[in-house]
């Protein structure tokens, strides 16, 4: 499959009112929230491969060329909420589960 690379560049505004606390932002849609580089279908993805197809943070991160810690966090986001309702155990979290779960669909 090809890859594809999405590239937006986010302008920064500035506040015009002299009474704003919050002086500048940037802009945003709902599929990107302020403060991240990734698309949520991007965030979707690498959690899905992690939790429902079994493979490792770290090959889902290497196969979407992004780090580790990113592909974590979705992964939690998307984890976390599910076992503490299905389990009801609110000590297990996605941390416990990724360490040392060897990746039955690694690629290349
Ligand atoms: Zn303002």
């Amino acid at each position: 499959m090809d890859e594809i690379t999405v590239a937006w560049c986010k302008r920064r505004w500035k506040c015009a009112s002299q009474e704003c606390a919050r002086k500048t932002f940037t802009e945003s849609l709902p599929a990107i929230p302020p403060r991240w580089r990734l698309t949520s279908r991007l965030r979707d993805l690498l959690a899905t491969e992690v939790a429902e197809r079994g493979c490792t943070v770290a090959g889902a991160a290497r196969w979407q060329h992004v780090s580790w810690p990113v592909t974590h966090a979705a992964f939690a986001e998307h984890a976390d909420p599910v076992l503490a309702q299905a389990l009801c155990v609110p000590t297990i979290t996605s941390a416990a589960l990724t360490s040392g779960v060897a990746c039955p669909t690694a690629r290349p």
